[in-house]
């Protein structure tokens, strides 16, 4: 859910119009038109559906921290044994 928002055309200030709804649920709605008590200058304005938009921020909103898995230190790469010297016997 989110709060239509309106904005003052005198004072250009956003303000909620006081309607909760939907995103879907507005971009469904018939174009329309309205009267809404600004509480900026405290005048009626005239305002329609493509006035105004959706706020979807309920202040409840929790951070999605997707911490990443603990990584294991990185394992010091162990070094290849040294091949075993062959020790030359000369034959005959
Ligand atoms: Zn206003």
């Amino acid at each position: 859910m989110g709060t239509l928002m309106v904005r003052c055309p005198r004072t250009g200030a956003d303000f909620p119009s006081g309607i909760e709804t939907d995103r879907l649920s507005f971009e469904l709605t018939p174009a329309f038109t309205a009267t809404i008590r600004c509480p900026w200058c405290a005048e009626d304005h005239v305002w329609s559906k493509i006035d105004a938009w959706i706020c979807e921020a309920d202040g409840m909103t929790q951070p999605n921290a997707v911490s990443p898995p603990a990584r294991p230190p990185a394992a010091s790469r162990s070094l290849p044994s040294p091949a075993p010297r062959r020790s030359r016997r000369a034959s005959g």
